[in-house]
């Protein structure tokens, strides 16, 4: 089978398994979305692309931004970052407050929810303008001056972002924020309200999968030596508490969100982003975690 047919085949099978989980409940603007969109989209490295289903619908990509943004720290901020925030699998929830509380206020790693505050924190302290700046960075290396935040997201999530609220102030209480949490939350919400369709998310994720240089737009994200790193900690730390699990059974790198939205690189070949919104209980995509594992081992085009 080529990769068309097993994308197709793929998306009819686990598309039509009965549902599980559901769609996250603490964000009321992402009920909002049909809980049965399904799309699935694959970028090549030689900027062919082939799309199953709701592939050009956009979605709230929520954490897989986290990546973005502490690709734009890495690049501006250089090792120094690392200092401020581990590189370590949390094995926790990604809002856990007992862990930062027990870490003396210093995030396992930049994928959970503290860890990308003090992100956003370093960002804010590097950029004039840091929501505008973080937009511009990522529409030029995907080429898309169409990209935006949701208003409506990232206000939904603040009015009642009780725990995110509390464990920014747990980080300032440890004098591990130079900003105001205020401002690191407004920042925070916004990151995780960009909104992107499968093809776009998959599209931009190609310089994880080219060395750090995006070949759409021909930039240069991250180094060679940074894009490895930042595919490592996507492989350990991508998924939260499961993201063992996911490394496991997909064999790739790469981050979900509470969106409903996974994406995976396969370096030196591909980019794949599957979304569908029902959740499991750790927080990730329940059919996108199916449609990864089956879609690796049809494919035989895991790492490892
Ligand atoms: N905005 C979400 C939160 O802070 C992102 C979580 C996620 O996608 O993992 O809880």
């Amino acid at each position: 089978m080529d990769i068309k047919e097993i994308l197709n085949s793929l998306h009819t099978k686990i598309k039509s398994l009965p549902h599980q989980g559901e769609q996250a409940t603490y964000i009321p603007e992402l009920l909002t979305v049909d809980a049965d969109r399904f799309g699935v989209y694959v970028a090549n490295l030689d900027l062919t692309g082939i799309g199953v289903g709701d592939y050009e619908q956009a979605f709230s990509i929520q954490s897989i931004a986290k990546v973005l943004s502490v690709s734009l720290a890495y690049q501006l901020c250089g090792e120094s970052i690392w200092s401020r925030v581990g590189v370590e699998p949390s094995g926790t929830a990604f809002n856990s407050l007992l862990q930062l509380e027990a870490d003396n206020g210093i995030p396992r790693n930049p994928f959970i929810n503290s860890g990308a505050m003090v992100i956003c924190d370093i960002l804010i302290t590097a950029l004039d303008d840091p929501k505008e700046d973080f937009l511009t960075f990522v529409k030029t290396i995907a080429n898309n001056p169409t990209l935006s935040y949701s208003t409506q997201i990232a206000e939904s999530e603040k009015e009642i972002g009780y725990r995110n609220i509390a464990l920014c102030n747990l980080i300032k209480s440890f004098d591990n924020l130079n900003n105001e949490p205020d401002e690191v939350l407004d920042f925070y919400f916004n990151l995780c309200s960009l909104e992107m369709s499968c093809e776009a998310v998959a599209k931009l994720f190609l310089y994880l999968a080219n060395n750090g240089t995006c070949p759409i737009s021909g930039t240069d994200v991250l180094t060679l030596s940074q894009s490895k790193r930042i595919n490592a900690l996507m492989q350990t730390c991508g998924f939260y508490d499961e993201s063992g699990e996911f490394s496991f059974k997909v064999g790739l790198p790469g981050k979900s969100g509470v969106g409903g939205g996974i994406v995976a690189i396969h370096p030196d070949q591909y980019a794949i982003v599957v979304w569908s919104p029902r959740l499991n209980a750790k927080g990730n995509s329940y059919k996108g975690m199916l449609f990864l594992e089956e879609f690796t081992s049809l494919t035989e085009q895991s790492i490892f």
